[in-house]
């Protein structure tokens, strides 16, 4: 399958529309960007691996076909936007890590229609219907740092970067430039500054099932250390597509403080900030990246507002401390003059 090269912006919700030739009959292109499994519409499934069960023919099962045989040690890429990974190969058993669309793993072994994926150093069981076996490779990044971009070629924005020596997830090709799963989402690389083959690690997830937010990423920054800014992958994810959109605004970085420690807990001074899901956000200056209050000059109310709106919408916030009265969907509460913070259920 050689789908032509299409411009997939990260702020959009990750749309695996694209759903790379699969042959998985479980698993279905969730062509309308929620989350995977459901529909078994696969198109397009030209490859079906070697080992599959004959006659099994990849979309157009309907419930009774044996599950696809997946070899051991091949590369599995994650479907939906937030996947729970078990103890056991049942939904029954405990969920012991999550794990995100775009991100890939090493198939250990298979029981019936669950998989054993290898997560660093632990391992853990998904279903068939979440995961994904392609064109899919992993690659070293030998660049000290390699841009990546929103689309296959430099005029397309520069929305992060990548580290040396870390390993990503190939998923398309369109000439010299590769898609990579990147924060969750997609986006382009050009080729010549990979290598090898391997597995992308999973992003260092705590005991209490956090992860940490980078120290600055497309739109953002943060202004605490890297102990103080651990989160539920959603929220943490979530500020990142927030910051994602909020670099399409052209405005000053938005700055990200406290979230909570790395197993949660008291965090004093705050009353909150213990599992995992508040966060505090400076306002919004006209310009520079510093601490400014709401009755400061540099404060700007307008870029207040549009920052609070988008981190709601990719936080889900439920509440939002602020004491700007001019701000709508805030409320007052002592002491949120220099941030805004937000609470996700
Ligand atoms: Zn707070």
């Amino acid at each position: 399958m050689n789908a032509p090269p299409m411009f997939r912006p990260l702020t959009l919700a990750t749309s695996l529309a694209t759903c790379l030739a699969l042959s998985l009959a479980a698993a279905g292109c969730s062509g309308g960007g929620s989350s995977g499994g459901g529909s078994a519409s696969t198109s397009a499934a030209s490859t079906a691996p070697a080992s599959s069960a004959s006659g099994a023919a990849p979309g157009s099962s309907t419930g009774s076909s044996a599950p696809l045989k997946i070899p051991a040690e091949v590369a599995l890429e994650v479907i939906p936007s937030d996947l729970e990974v078990r103890s056991g190969p049942s939904a029954g058993d405990p969920v012991v890590a999550r794990i995100h669309a775009g991100e890939a793993y090493v198939h250990l072994r298979q029981d019936q229609d669950w998989h054993l994926l290898e997560l660093g150093t632990q391992q853990g069981w998904v279903p068939q219907s979440a995961i994904a076996q392609g064109k899919q490779q992993t690659r070293r990044v030998t660049a000290a740092t390699l841009n990546v971009r929103s689309g296959a070629g430099t005029s397309y924005r520069v929305v992060g970067q990548v580290a040396q020596d870390t390993w990503v997830a190939v998923l398309d090709t369109d000439g010299d430039w590769r898609e990579i799963g990147f924060e969750g989402q997609r986006a382009w690389v050009h080729g010549a500054y990979l290598q090898g083959a391997g597995v992308s690690p999973p992003r260092a997830t705590s005991s209490a099932g956090f992860i940490g937010l980078p120290a600055s990423g497309p739109g953002f920054y943060s202004y605490t250390s890297a102990g103080n800014r651990w989160g539920v992958p959603n929220v943490i994810y979530g500020l990142e597509r927030a910051g994602a959109r909020w670099a399409n605004t052209g405005r000053p970085r938005a700055g990200i403080g406290h979230i909570s420690l790395e197993n949660g807990g008291p965090f004093p001074p705050h009353q909150s900030h213990r599992y995992g899901k508040n966060v505090d956000v400076r306002p919004v200056r006209t310009s520079g990246e510093a601490p400014v209050t709401i009755s400061d000059s540099a404060y700007s109310r307008a870029g207040t507002q549009a920052l609070i709106d988008i981190v709601r919408a990719e936080i889900n916030a439920h509440s939002i401390l602020f004491n700007d009265s001019g701000v709508s969907g805030v409320s007052y509460y002592a002491g949120h003059h220099n941030h805004f913070h937000t609470s996700t259920r």
